[in-house]
C-alpha cells in the first residue's frame, strides 16, 4: 500500500497548509480517505479526479468533508459538458442527517452509508469500519492488504474502541488533536499526541504516525509527547508519500 498525505491540520489549516486527507494506493486502485480543505487542489498532483475509485469519509467535520462540495462541483460540470464519469463510490455516516443530504443530492456519487462492522472490497484491498466515540457519529478506518493493516483513527476520544481497531496495525495513523500540556489531557471527543502514544502501546502497533495537529503547535512537541509512552512515531508529512 502507498499512502500520500494531502493535509494533516485538525479543525484548521495553518499557513499554505490543508486539513485531513490520505491518499491511498494499491495495485491500481486509488481511494481517498477524507476530504477537508485544500485537499482536492493536492490530490492533482498524484492523480486526476477521474482516477479515484472511492472516497471514504470518516466523519463530518467540515475540516474532513469541505472539499467534498467542489469536487461534486467539479463531476457535476464536467457531466454538463459531456464529459461523464464512472461514478466515485462514497461511503461516509448518516449523521448529521443534513450534512448526508447536502453531500449525496444529485445522486453524483454512488454513495452508502457506513455503519459499524462494516466490510468492503476494493481490489486487493479489505476495508472495515469501526465505530469511535467522538462529538458525532465517527469511524476509524482498517485497511488490509495481504499481511499489511493500515489503521486511521478518524476523529475520537481515547477509548477501549480505537484500542481495538488499532490493534496490531503496521501503521497506525492517530489524530493528535492537541498536546497535553497545553490542554490535550482535558480532551474528552479527541486525543491528544500523549494519549495517541498511549494507544499505539496498548494495542501493539508497529509505527504510529501522528496527524490532525493544532496549527499553533510545534510538531517536534507532539513527537516528543507521544515518545513518553511509544517509541515508534512519525509526524504525518504533507506531500510525502509511505509505504506500508
Ligand atoms: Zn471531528
Amino acid at each position: 500500500m502507498k499512502l500520500t498525505v494531502l493535509g494533516n491540520y485538525g479543525s484548521f489549516p495553518g499557513m499554505d497548509g490543508a486539513c485531513s486527507g490520505y491518499l491511498i494506493q494499491d495495485s491500481n486502485k486509488k481511494i481517498l480517505i477524507d476530504c477537508g480543505n485544500g485537499t482536492i487542489s493536492r490530490l492533482q498532483r498524484y492523480c486526476r479526479i477521474e482516477d479515484l475509485d472511492m472516497v471514504i469519509l470518516s466523519h463530518l467535520h467540515f475540516d474532513h468533508i469541505s472539499d467534498i462540495f467542489p469536487l461534486k462541483y467539479a463531476i457535476e460540470t464536467k457531466a454538463s459538458i459531456g464529459q461523464n464519469l464512472n461514478k466515485i463510490k462514497l461511503y461516509l455516516p448518516e449523521n448529521p442527517k443534513e450534512i448526508y443530504n447536502e453531500i449525496c443530492n444529485g445522486n453524483v456519487f454512488h454513495s452508502k452509508p457506513v455503519t459499524d462492522g462494516l466490510e468492503i472490497d476494493e481490489g486487493s484491498l479489505r476495508i472495515t469500519f469501526a465505530r469511535v466515540p467522538h462529538l458525532i457519529e465517527s469511524y476509524a478506518i482498517i485497511i488490509k492488504s495481504g499481511k499489511k493493516k493500515l489503521v486511521y483513527s478518524g476523529d475520537t476520544a481515547y477509548s477501549d474502541e480505537i484500542v481495538k481497531a488499532a490493534e496490531g496495525a503496521s501503521l497506525f495513523i492517530c489524530e493528535s488533536t492537541l498536546l497535553d500540556k497545553t490542554g490535550g489531557a482535558r480532551l474528552t471527543h479527541h486525543m491528544s499526541a500523549g494519549a495517541a502514544g498511549r494507544v499505539a502501546s496498548l494495542a501493539d502497533v508497529e509505527k504510529l504516525m501522528l496527524t490532525h495537529f493544532w496549527y499553533e503547535e510545534k510538531k517536534e512537541d507532539y513527537l516528543i509527547e507521544a515518545r513518553k509512552y511509544f517509541n515508534n512515531v512519525l509526524i504525518a508529512e504533507q506531500y510525502k508519500t509511505y509505504y506500508v
